[in-house]
């Protein structure tokens, strides 16, 4: 269910220049709730309620479990922020202390080629960047998560996984700056329409190498034998207009104790995957279900859609940068050793410009995908026929994120609904479908 927000903040923040590569393996937890049982009052009857038979799961989980997990995600909104302001930071040193400046000026000593010059200052800055916000992605990355028991990682072995990561950055997003700073100087007043044009291109191209290059860098991706699983999913596929063949299963447990699945990939190359942390610790029931909502995500056309939805951002990104880049470096331009648009050493500038238009879309970004993950929600009960098995991913997914927020934080914060409203949806479908239930 995660990996697919994942690439889709990925392929966003492409959108403001940087292709991030790296982010693409972890997804989504540890066991603290008995849900082996139905509780009572979730059990079919001629009395079943809705609202007790949700707060019946939600009583499942320990109230220890829920407090670990909502100071886990609550401090995920302050992360946000934190790391919008190191990033913020960051960048106005690299401007301010005239650095952005000397890593251009080393680049025009060594080439005079202005591709190769834009791909030099990309890797200059890269490392840069990465020491400076080190400290934090270390403590975010590696400390939080085993503080919180969501880590498996050795810090070696974390370690190994940020190098690839900032490996593919210099080799991914390398291509894309220099695409890109040679749009802007070939195009010099048309270049934010075209630049928004060759990024969704370069995303469209991204989404598509996300399971076959990326998630492999990362983790070892293979097709499931197990017929007792593979059975009633490709069941379900075929009985839904899906023409699969396997079903994808990825050691996440390598980095994390979260439960997941995916879809992934553009075209030809998509897929649903599903993680091992699911495949182990998960009932029957509950694979099912988490895969009939990937599924619901694949009928419905969601990356399709989002790919739509990251067209309009994109534009209204670059229009934005337009504005505020000619403004600002009006400004500072002079001060800061940056000489236009088409100075590889305006990156800096870019990034924070950017980074303050998508801080600001935050609840517009969450909140599209959470309507999406509504419906896969929808789509996966009626495919599945799993309400309860449903149930127990909620409360698996609850592990890493708060289970009952108020509204206006839902809306802020949440990029899939709640797991109480997952829940209650649930029980919501199986109180209307109780005549499936009658044998239990
Ligand atoms: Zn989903």
């Amino acid at each position: 269910m995660n990996l697919r927000v994942r690439v889709f903040a990925v392929v966003a923040m492409l959108a403001i220049l940087i292709f991030a590569a790296g982010a693409a393996a972890q997804a989504a937890p540890q066991a603290q709730a008995d849900i082996t049982k139905i509780p009572a009052a979730a059990q079919p009857s001629d009395h079943f309620d809705v609202n007790a038979a949700t707060d019946a799961y939600m009583d499942l989980m320990p109230a220890s479990a829920k407090a670990h997990s909502d100071a886990y995600f609550e401090g995920g909104y302050w992360l946000i922020l934190w790391d919008f302001l190191v990033g913020a930071i960051v960048s106005l040193l690299l401007l301010n202390l005239g650095w952005s400046a000397a890593m251009r000026n080393l680049t025009e000593r060594i080439t005079r080629f202005k591709g190769l010059q834009t791909f030099l200052y990309w890797v200059q800055y890269l490392v840069l960047t990465s020491l400076l916000g080190f400290p934090l992605a270390v403590y975010e990355g590696f400390f939080r998560e085993w503080k919180y028991g969501l880590a498996t990682q050795t810090f070696g072995a974390w370690m190994w996984d940020q190098t690839k990561g900032l490996g593919l950055n210099v080799l991914l997003g390398g291509v894309a700056m220099v695409v890109l700073f040679w749009v802007v100087r070939k195009l010099p007043r048309t270049w934010w329409t075209w630049g928004a044009v060759v990024s969704i291109l370069l995303m469209v191209f991204a989404i598509m190498i996300v399971p076959v290059f990326i998630v492999p860098t990362f983790n070892k991706v293979t097709r499931l034998e197990d017929p007792r699983v593979t059975k009633p999913i490709l069941a379900m596929a075929r009985a839904n207009g899906i023409p699969a063949h396997d079903v994808w299963t990825v050691d996440a447990s390598k980095q994390t104790t979260r439960m997941s699945a995916n879809v992934s990939g553009f075209g030809r190359t998509m897929r649903i995957t599903l993680n091992d942390n699911l495949l182990r610790r998960g009932s029957l029931e509950e694979i099912e279900s988490v895969m009939g909502h990937e599924m619901g995500h694949f009928v419905l056309n969601h990356i399709y859609k989002d790919i739509m939805f990251l067209v309009i951002v994109t534009v209204l990104a670059f229009a934005y940068l337009r504005w505020s880049l000619d403004w600002c470096l009006k400004r500072w331009g002079a001060k800061w050793g940056v000489r236009g648009v088409s100075d590889p050493a305006v990156l800096p500038l870019v990034v924070l410009l950017a980074s303050i238009f998508f801080f600001v879309l935050t609840p517009v970004l969450n909140t599209q995908t959470r309507t999406e993950e509504a419906e896969a929600d929808m789509f996966g009960l009626n495919a599945s026929r799993q309400p309860d098995g449903f149930a127990q991913a909620a409360i698996h997914l609850g592990e890493y994120r708060k289970m009952k927020p108020g509204p206006v934080e839902e809306w802020i914060f949440f990029d899939h609904p709640s797991g109480y409203n997952r829940i209650h949806r649930a029980m919501q479908w199986k109180s209307q479908n109780l005549q499936l239930f009658k044998g239990e």
